[in-house]
């Protein structure tokens, strides 16, 4: 099975939802180790995204991601605009004129995005950021390849990682971004940065469970 266009189209759009509902929890979380600002981030990114959505439906999948990474770059300021802008911006290099993705398309895309942002913010695996949600995400979803299952089940795989992932970051003590100012205050708190990154993921398992 391989996701299509138009459902690439359908999770950008569920993505801007999701981040509608959960602006508040996100801020709350940031406010407990940052600056309480990076739900209306993602609001703002994802509004964005939403707009320009109606002038790329007849565009491939790379150019819909990389004018996603475009968008979010543009109207989200603090370290997760050029992040997460990083990320889509190299997952449509890896998808370049595709209308439809193969888990292993999935799979290349997803790391290639996880590594632009390793490579732009210098996060190791452990430092309490996305990289938390990313890096576990895309091992599971190249193990569930390995293994022979179909696109959903990797991708139900892919994100019971990202999951543990973000609630595995709660412990840490943050060594990047603004969180690590606060030392060892740090820790016994969720990155705000890995749990958008979360539910990112499980918006592309939703539309692609609906089909
Ligand atoms: P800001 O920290 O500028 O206010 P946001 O609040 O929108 O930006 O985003 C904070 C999130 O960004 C953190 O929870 C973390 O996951 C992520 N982050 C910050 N710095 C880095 C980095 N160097 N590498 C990866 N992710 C980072
Ligand atoms: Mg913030």
């Amino acid at each position: 099975m391989t996701v299509t266009k138009i459902q690439i189209v359908r999770w950008l759009e569920a993505s801007a939802q999701v981040m509608a509902a959960n602006q508040a929890h996100l801020t709350q979380l940031d406010s407990e180790i940052g600056d309480a600002d990076h739900g209306i981030n993602m609001n703002r990114g994802f509004g964005s995204v939403l707009n320009q959505l109606p002038a790329l439906t007849d565009k491939d999948i790379g150019t819909i991601m990389k004018q996603t990474g475009m968008a979010l770059i543009s109207s989200v300021g603090g370290a997760s605009g050029p992040l997460y802008g990083t990320f889509f911006m190299r997952m449509g290099a890896v998808v370049d004129a595709k209308e439809e993705l193969s888990s292993q398309d999935l799979h290349d895309m997803f790391q290639s995005g996880t590594a632009g942002i390793v490579q732009r913010g210098r996060a190791r695996i452990g430092d309490k950021t996305m990289v938390d949600a990313w890096n576990p995400a895309v091992e599971a979803l190249k193990r569930a390849i390995d293994d022979g299952q179909d696109t959903t089940s990797a991708l139900r795989l892919a994100v019971a990682a990202a999951q543990k992932g973000m609630q595995d970051t709660i412990p840490l003590q943050a060594k990047k971004g603004r969180a690590s100012y606060l030392g060892a205050r740090s820790i016994g708190h969720q990155d705000p940065g890995a749990t958008s990154s979360y539910l990112l993921l499980k918006a592309l398992l939703d539309t692609v469970e609906q089909g």
